[in-house]
């Protein structure tokens, strides 16, 4: 907490209630969700009030008063978050510290991938490359008006196995590579994968370089899940899906070596652990 600061927010007539670390009070904020690397803090405030992470204003809660906030891999110990609802005369900001707990991330190799998706040095492929990049930044730019991560995730999966872990530091091919940045569930090719709650499609399209067959979903407020390596996709850009449908199959599409799905999760441009979202629910209106 930084008094100072608090006191350049605070102007004539705001009231202010700061409460210590997890309190769950009746001073209008509401906090749950998992404090580490790599997951999020979900919270319930007035409807439409501004939040702001570390002191930027990044989203305004939904119509009912529901925010979520992404905590990325390298996400530092403490994170402060700070709501204001009302206008200038009769503001009211409620301010919380919480501590993230540091995550595990082990190292993992993978090898026998084509080198073509690991260093990949065609002046064609390079130029396609950069083309689907755009597109997937399109996508991912989404900002859905909505909460509809309110009640949490369900696995995309009927049946799988973790074959990698959410953020391990990888080694492709014997060269080390970014994190990876989703968790792999394999699963027989063609099995159905559901979405794990409501949400829009912002991009749904076979044959990426690296993704294959790739879906994304805008959940709102910039939480996007993303669905690779599809052997078939079911949805269409724009269309409204909820929990449970079925909105592609498993396969092996792009770089894989096996068909499996690779769950990945943005919110803004912070890449989570989607599987850190299971059966977690918004705090409850009371
Ligand atoms: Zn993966």
């Amino acid at each position: 907490m930084n008094p100072s600061r608090r006191g350049l927010i605070l102007g004539a007539g705001a009231a202010s209630v700061a409460g210590p670390a997890f309190a769950q009070s009746n001073d209008g904020l509401d906090l749950n969700g998992r404090f580490v690397q790599g997951g999020f803090v979900m919270g319930r405030a007035a409807p439409r009030a501004m939040v702001f992470v570390n002191g930027e204003a990044l989203i305004t809660a939904s119509a009912s008063g529901l925010f979520i906030v992404g905590l990325d891999r390298d996400a530092p110990p403490y994170v402060d978050i700070e709501v204001r609802a009302g206008n200038s005369v009769g503001a009211r900001v409620v301010h919380r510290t919480l501590s993230i707990a540091a995550g595990s991330f082990p190292s993992t190799r993978v090898n026998g991938l084509p080198q073509s998706t690991v260093q990949p040095s065609d002046p064609a492929l390079l130029a396609r490359i950069q083309d689907e990049i755009a597109l997937k930044t399109e996508g991912f730019a989404s900002r859905a008006d909505a909460d509809d991560f309110r009640s949490g995730f369900v696995w995309p999966l009927d049946s799988y196995r973790v074959t990698s872990r959410w953020g391990s530091q990888r080694v492709l091919n014997g060269t080390p590579a970014r994190p990876h940045y989703g968790i792999d569930l394999a699963a027989p090719a063609g099995s159905p994968i559901r979405a794990p709650a409501d949400g829009i499609v912002t991009f749904a399209r076979p044959g990426m370089h690296f993704e294959g067959g790739l879906t994304l979903i805008d959940h709102g407020q910039g939480l996007i899940t993303a669905y690779l390596h599809q052997s078939r996709i079911e949805v269409l850009p724009s269309q409204r899906i909820t929990r449970g449908q079925i909105i592609g199959r498993v396969g092996s599409t792009g770089r894989a070596t096996g068909p499996h799905l690779c769950w990945r999760m943005k919110w803004r441009d912070r890449n989570c652990d989607p599987s850190l979202l299971i059966d977690q629910t918004a705090p409850e209106n009371v």
